[in-house]
């Protein structure tokens, strides 16, 4: 009888291991970005809401490690525009239209204004995204009608600003002080900082996310943590690092896709 008493206590001190083994590993496993299922964890819910008490520095891992070879070259799609497309002088080198350069909770932010604006009848035009730390230094030596910022300065450097202009008649309109507010107001219920507010310089078109963080934060490598409560981005730190190796990218080849 105590045998049996024994074996039973062994077998449930198995199931218990197991059990807690089964836990631990349904805890930590690494969800894949690629493979398409639905998986929304409570733990996780609890965690964003940990995580964004605090900012995170995003570990600066290769991208080789963590994305196959075939998804390392999209940047090379990325929508672009030339000097003059939107009526006004914004230097030589090409800027960035392509909405995926930006920090992606920033991006769907900007795609909520976008299509805020049209439901409201206001067509908006992408001028500019995602600004190398080169482009910077050419509108800083431009002159500070353009920006007060230096290069890796700005927003701009981090994916977290975006500029737009107002298009009537397919024309860009820069001076219509009724129209930006209406734009401003919708970026702005949006959770958005927006360069109409701004005097020096006053920048209706631009609009920006920082999640609460300074340039020194941004600087120092520290990004944004998306707002507990909002959608959850699982994968936000390997598309960050991805975004990052693209931005380098932009930053080594701007001056022979600007000559295209
Ligand atoms: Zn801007």
């Amino acid at each position: 009888m105590r045998r049996t008493q024994k074996m039973v206590f062994v077998l449930l001190l198995c199931l218990f291991e197991i059990e807690a083994e089964a836990q631990k590993s349904g805890l930590f496993d690494s969800f894949d970005c690629r493979k398409h299922e639905e998986f929304i964890d409570p733990d996780l819910l609890l965690l964003a809401e940990i995580l964004a008490l605090d900012p995170i520095i995003i570990p600066d891992l290769p991208p080789e490690e963590i994305f196959p070879p075939d998804t390392l070259e999209d940047w090379q799609s990325w929508s672009y525009v030339q000097n003059y497309t939107f009526g006004k002088d914004r230097g030589g080198m090409a800027m960035i239209t392509d909405l995926r350069a930006l920090h992606p909770f920033f991006r769907d932010r900007v795609a909520e204004l976008l299509k805020i604006c049209k439901e409201k009848g206001i067509e908006l035009a992408i001028v500019e995204t995602y600004r190398t730390p080169a482009k910077q230094f050419e509108y800083k030596s431009m002159g500070r009608r353009y920006t007060s910022s230096g290069a890796g300065r700005s927003k701009h450097q981090y994916g977290l600003a975006i500029d737009v202009v107002p298009i009537v008649d397919s024309i860009a309109v820069w001076d219509n002080p009724t129209l930006w507010r209406k734009v401003g107001v919708v970026g702005e219920k949006l959770g958005l900082r927006w360069g109409g507010r701004w005097r020096k310089p006053y920048d209706p078109g631009h609009f920006e996310w920082t999640g609460g963080l300074s340039t020194t934060h941004l600087v120092q490598g520290v990004l944004p943590v998306v707002p507990a409560g909002e959608l959850l981005y699982p994968c936000l730190d390997e598309d960050l690092t991805l975004l990052r190796k693209y931005w380098a990218e932009w930053e080594n080849s701007q001056s022979s896709l600007t000559r295209k």
